[in-house]
């Protein structure tokens, strides 16, 4: 009889599964030591690629550089740095890059990033800046051979007015260059399959990789979605009712939710997923554990240096 995973991966046409992660650059020795951590029990996974985002406004423009350049220098991973252009010049946006591609960086993801004033605010570019992300896209693909990856946003972003906005950007960013498109978290994944539709039916048709985010700390993810207009469904809110004050159970009920989720998309079609980490690797190690994607060698042999030497 054959495995749920087999089972599974024939009814996403028999293509092998991959998947990708996303990290934030480390604030403090104890957040660095957390991330590097992570990194290391993820690593084996053999990830596509591993992501650090860019702080808003450009505030982690140095710590994403070194949180970057150490993935380089010490592991075999393949990085994707994030990078914004409100606030900035073209030239500043342009020297991060050429930085990039100096310290070995193939990929970016890039995007326009929130006002300055905070989501909510109208966006204005910067005088001498990229005026939209599709243009720092061609910037990117002018300055050098990146691989270039963007934001898409299944449930409209919340500046839009509508999603057809929405797909002539996405079709834009598509059109200057970008080759792979992330979305933002969803839960409810109608929503997902809905925006696909659309997008094709646009014609866009580079990869639009599902965006997961396990969620352990519910309070913290209904904020969060308040903020970006994301849908939480009322059986997700039921299964964190009455656990508030108890995270072991909340982290197995997360990891059962984020599995379903997945299977789902698995079932129907899905192979590449980005998992939003928030830097802790348990939930994710699990989920992609549960997709089938298993460390090369369980024994730990290794010829020197591993996916991640840390
Ligand atoms: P775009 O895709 O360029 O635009 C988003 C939406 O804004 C459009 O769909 C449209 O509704 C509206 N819009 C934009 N331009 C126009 C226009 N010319 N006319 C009309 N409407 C327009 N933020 C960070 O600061 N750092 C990060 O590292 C980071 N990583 C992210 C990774 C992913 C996968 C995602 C989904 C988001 C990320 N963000 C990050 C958040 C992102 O910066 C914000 O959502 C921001 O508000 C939009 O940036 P974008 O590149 O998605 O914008």
């Amino acid at each position: 009889m054959s495995s749920d995973v087999e089972r599974r991966s024939r009814r996403a046409g028999g293509r092998p599964i991959s998947v990708s992660f996303e990290f934030f650059p480390p604030k403090t020795p104890e957040m660095e030591a957390t991330l590097w951590n992570s990194i290391t029990r993820l690593a084996p996974l053999a990830p596509k690629f591993v992501s650090v985002t860019y702080g808003a406004g450009g505030s982690t423009r140095e710590r994403t550089h070194t949180t970057v350049e150490r993935i380089v220098k010490e592991t075999r991973l393949a990085p994707a740095a994030h990078l914004t252009c409100v606030s900035a010049t073209k030239g500043e946006v342009d020297e991060v890059v050429r930085g990039y591609w100096d310290a070995g960086v193939r990929h970016i993801v890039a995007l326009r990033g929130d006002p300055p004033g905070g989501v909510g605010q109208t966006y204005e570019p910067h005088g001498e800046g990229y005026r939209t992300t599709a243009d720092l896209v061609a910037g990117i693909r002018r300055s050098a051979n990146f691989e270039v990856s963007v934001s898409a946003y299944p449930e409209k972003h919340p500046e839009s007015p509508s999603f057809d906005t929405d797909l002539d950007i996405l079709a834009a960013k598509v059109d200057a260059g970008a080759t792979r498109a992330i979305t933002q978290c969803f839960f409810d994944n109608d929503l997902y399959f809905a925006f696909l539709d659309k997008a094709r039916a646009r014609g866009i048709d580079v990869p639009i990789v599902p965006g997961i985010l396990p969620v352990s700390n519910f309070k913290q993810a209904k904020n969060f979605s308040e903020k970006t207009g994301t849908y939480m469904p009322e059986w997700l809110a039921a299964r964190f009712e009455g656990l508030d004050n108890d995270p072991e159970t909340r982290k197995l009920i997360a990891a059962a939710v984020a599995a379903e989720q997945v299977f789902d998309l698995v079932d129907r079609g899905v192979t590449e997923f980005h998992f939003y980490t928030l830097n802790r690797a348990d939930l994710v190690y699990a989920i992609c554990h549960l997709l089938g994607i298993r460390p090369p060698q369980e024994t730990g042999a290794g010829d020197g240096k591993g996916q991640a030497a840390a």
